[in-house]
Order: C-alpha cells, then sequence, then structure tokens
C-alpha cells in the first residue's frame, strides 16, 4: 500500500491482539480504521509504539488534505477531532479509514492544556 502523502509504503504494523493498522515507512502516517482508532485510545502505551513517526514531518504533512485514500484510491474527505479541533485528518467514504499525521494520534490520545491553547491559535479545519 502506497502512502498517499509521500513517496513511502504503507506498512502493517500491530500491537496487542485487537490493533492493526498501516504505518507509512518515510513520513510515519497512520491509516487505521475506527474500531482500531478506538483500541488504539484504550490501550496503554499504544501511541509510543505506533505513532513512532517524526512529528516535524508530520506538522508539515498536515497541511495536505488533498489525498486518496490508500486503500480504495477515492478522494478522501478533511476532516477534524471534534474534542480537539486543531487536529486534522483525512476520512474515506467508502471504507471509513482514516490517515493520520505522524504525532497526530499521541495528540490525539491525551488531552492538553497545550492543546486547548492549539484549538485556539489554529481552530477548526475550513470546510470545503
Ligand atoms: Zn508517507
Ligand atoms: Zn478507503
Amino acid at each position: 500500500m502506497k502512502c498517499p502523502k509521500c513517496p513511502g509504503s504503507m506498512q502493517t504494523e500491530t500491537y496487542g491482539r485487537k490493533i492493526a493498522l498501516h504505518r507509512c515507512d518515510q513520513c510515519g502516517g497512520l491509516f487505521c480504521k475506527p474500531d482500531v482508532l478506538l483500541e488504539m485510545k484504550r490501550e496503554w502505551m499504544s501511541e509510543i509504539v505506533l505513532d513512532s513517526g517524526n512529528k516535524k514531518l508530520g506538522q508539515k504533512h498536515d497541511a495536505l488534505g488533498d489525498i486518496n485514500c490508500p486503500e480504495c484510491g477515492i478522494r478522501m474527505d478533511q476532516t477534524f477531532d471534534q474534542a480537539q479541533k486543531h487536529i486534522w485528518f483525512e476520512t474515506c467514504a467508502q471504507c471509513e479509514g482514516m490517515y493520520f499525521d505522524a504525532g497526530e494520534f499521541s495528540d490525539l490520545k491525551y488531552e492538553t492544556l497545550m492543546d486547548r491553547l492549539r484549538d485556539i491559535v489554529k481552530g477548526a479545519r475550513p470546510q470545503l
């Protein structure tokens, strides 16, 4: 599976018994399904193991929203987390896959005071 944001390829990564997702071997972007995301939020340390990509690169890639789903090849929808609006990610209407840039999952898992500030500074993603 090819990474939608860089020339890297998405490799299968697992954590525990319930978590399997794809991570780009170059930029560290993560592609997963909603049920896996729920498990990742529950599993202790999952973000350390799975979201190991370069956060600086992830931040750069955050602006790239015009991508195709690595699984179905159709254009992904640009959205953001309702609780932490500065976390922008892409979803696929067909397979429900979600693409997170490196560092975004760790950010999503824990809401800190810094995150509240980021919500104010960066804010919600402009809707097309
Ligand atoms: Zn990549
Ligand atoms: Zn898809």
